[in-house]
C-alpha cells in the first residue's frame, strides 16, 4: 500500500515525500483509514513503529478539511514525557509544513510565560504533558471545549509515571463529542479499563509485540566483572563503536560518573537524567541528534521517547532489572526497520536479569567472553526458558534486519 492509496491530501503527501518515507508502516496503513473515518482507535504499538505519523497525518488532514478560524485548541495530544512531547511536535512541524495549521508543545520544567504567549495566538494542535496542561488550564490560558481530536500516547507509561489522576481531570474537561485515539505499548488490565472509559466503540490495531522488537536488533551480552565495566566500555568506544552510541545506566549517579571517567580519557559524553535541567537535557539531546556529540548516557526515564535517526548502537552499561525496560532500551536502535546493535554488560549480580530478558524476548542472547576484560568465572550459562527458546546468533539478527527505512512486512502484524 502507498501513502497515496490512503487518500491523504497533496500537502501531506508532499511532506511525507520530503521526509523520505516510501511506504506507510503497518500501523500507518491500518490506523490512518480508521482515523479518517472518524472512528475511535485503540492502538497497541510502541514507539519506533511509526505510530506518531499514524495519528498526526489523519488529524492534520481532518483539521485542514474542517478549517475554522476559532482560536481554541482543536486537537490535543497528551504524552508522558517532555522528550516525547517535543518529538511529536517536531513531527507535526515536518508533516504539516505545507499546511497553515498552528501547533505548539507545552511541558513542565521551563518558563510558563513563553508558552502562554504562544497559546494566545491561537492553536490548532496542542501537544502537552499532563501536569503543565493542567497548570495552563488553571491559569485560564486555554480551554479544551473545542477539542475534537484527543490522542493519549504511551498510556501505559502515563500510568507508570503516576499521571492517572491528571488524565482523568483532563478528560473531564473535554467535550464528550470527540474522536479519541489511545496508544499503549502494553495492555495490562488497568490500561484496558482506562481505554474502555475513554473510547466509544473503538477499532483496534495491534503491531509489533514487545518480543518481536528485539528481533531486528543484533544483540550481544559481554560477561564482565563489575569493576571492569568502565574499562570495557572504553575499549568498545575506542575500537568497536565508531558511530553514535546511547549508553544506559541504572542510576543518575552512575551516568554522571561515566561522563567524568570518559572525559578523563578524552571522550566527550553528556548525561541526561532527572537531575539535569530541561535545558541541559535538550542541549545534550540536540547535540547528539545533530552529530556533534557521539556519546549520550541516559537513565531510563530520561531516555523515554528519544528518537535519533540511524542510531546504530545501544550499550547497556547496566542491565535493567525489568526485562520490558531492556526491550524499550534496545528499541532506541533499529528504529523504523534500520539495523541496530545492542551490547549489554552483564556482571555476576545481573545474571538473573539476563535470564528474565531471554525469557521475555524468547531468545538466548549470545554471551561474549572473548574480550579484553572477561568475567573472572567464564560465563556460559544458558538460562532456563519458560518457553522453547530460539537460538539467535548475531548473523541471523543481521540477516533479519532490514535496510534503512524499511518496515516489518504487514503479514507480521495483526489487526484485531
Ligand atoms: P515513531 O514510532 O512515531 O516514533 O516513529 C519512528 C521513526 O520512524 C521516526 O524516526 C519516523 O520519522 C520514522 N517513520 C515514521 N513513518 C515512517 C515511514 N512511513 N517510512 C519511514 N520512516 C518512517
Amino acid at each position: 500500500m502507498s501513502f497515496k492509496e490512503l487518500n491523504l491530501i497533496e500537502p501531506l503527501l508532499k511532506a511525507i515525500n520530503k521526509e523520505g518515507y516510501e511506504n506507510p508502516t503497518p500501523i500507518q496503513s491500518q490506523a490512518i483509514p480508521i482515523v479518517l473515518s472518524s472512528k475511535d482507535l485503540l492502538g497497541c504499538a510502541q514507539t519506533g513503529t511509526g505510530k506518531s505519523a499514524a495519528f498526526i497525518l489523519p488529524i492534520l488532514q481532518r483539521l485542514t478539511e474542517q478549517r475554522s478560524n476559532q482560536k481554541e485548541v482543536k486537537a490535543l495530544i497528551l504524552a508522558p514525557t517532555r522528550e516525547l512531547a517535543i518529538q511529536i511536535n517536531e513531527s507535526i512541524a515536518a508533516y504539516g509544513q505545507f499546511l497553515p495549521l498552528k501547533h505548539q508543545v507545552v511541558y513542565g520544567g521551563v518558563n510558563i510565560n513563553t508558552q502562554i504567549n504562544g497559546l494566545k495566538k491561537g492553536i490548532d494542535v496542542l501537544v502537552a504533558t499532563p501536569g503543565r496542561l493542567l497548570d495552563l488550564i488553571g491559569q485560564r490560558v486555554l480551554t479544551l471545549q473545542q477539542v475534537s481530536y484527543f490522542v493519549l500516547d504511551e498510556a501505559d507509561r502515563m500510568l507508570d509515571m503516576g499521571f492517572i489522576h491528571d488524565i482523568k481531570k483532563i478528560v473531564a474537561l473535554l467535550p464528550s463529542k470527540r474522536q479519541t485515539l489511545f496508544f499503549s505499548a502494553t495492555m495490562p488490565p488497568e490500561i484496558t479499563k482506562l481505554a474502555n472509559s475513554l473510547l466509544k466503540d473503538p477499532e483496534r490495531v495491534e503491531v509489533t509485540p514487545v518480543s518481536s522488537t528485539a528481533e531486528k536488533v543484533a544483540q550481544e551480552v559481554y560477561a564482565v566483572d563489575k569493576a571492569n565495566k568502565p574499562k570495557l566500555l572504553l575499549h568498545l568506544l575506542q575500537h568497536e563503536v565508531k558511530d553514535h552510541v546511547l549508553i544506559f545506566t541504572r542510576t543518575k549517579h552512575g551516568a554522571d560518573r561515566l561522563v567524568k571517567f570518559l572525559a578523563k580519557q578524552n571522550i566527550q559524553a553528556a548525561a541526561i537524567h532527572g537531575n539535569k535541567s530541561q535545558n541541559a537535557r535538550q542541549n545534550a539531546l540536540q547535540a547528539f541528534k545533530g552529530g556533534a556529540l557521539k556519546v549520550l548516557i541516559a537513565t531510563d526515564i530520561a531516555a523515554r521517547g528519544i528518537d535519533v535517526e540511524e542510531l546504530k548502537f545501544v550499550i547497556n552499561f547496566d542491565l535493567p532489572n525489568e526485562p520490558e525496560t531492556y526491550v524499550h532500551r534496545i528499541g532506541r536502535t533499529g528504529r523504523a526497520g534500520a539495523s541496530g546493535k545492542a551490547i549489554s554488560f552483564c556482571d555476576l549480580e545481573e545474571r538473573p536479569y539476563l535470564q528474565s530478558i531471554n525469557n521475555l524476548i524468547n531468545q538466548v542472547i549470545p554471551v561474549i567472553n572473548s574480550h579484553p576484560f572477561p568475567a573472572s568465572d567464564t560465563f556460559v550459562a544458558v538460562p532456563t526458558p519458560k518457553r522453547p527458546l530460539k537460538e539467535k546468533s548475531e548473523k541471523t539478527a543481521v540477516a533479519k534486519s532490514r535496510k534503512k527505512r524499511r518496515f516489518r512486512p504487514a503479514n507480521q502484524q495483526t489487526r484485531k
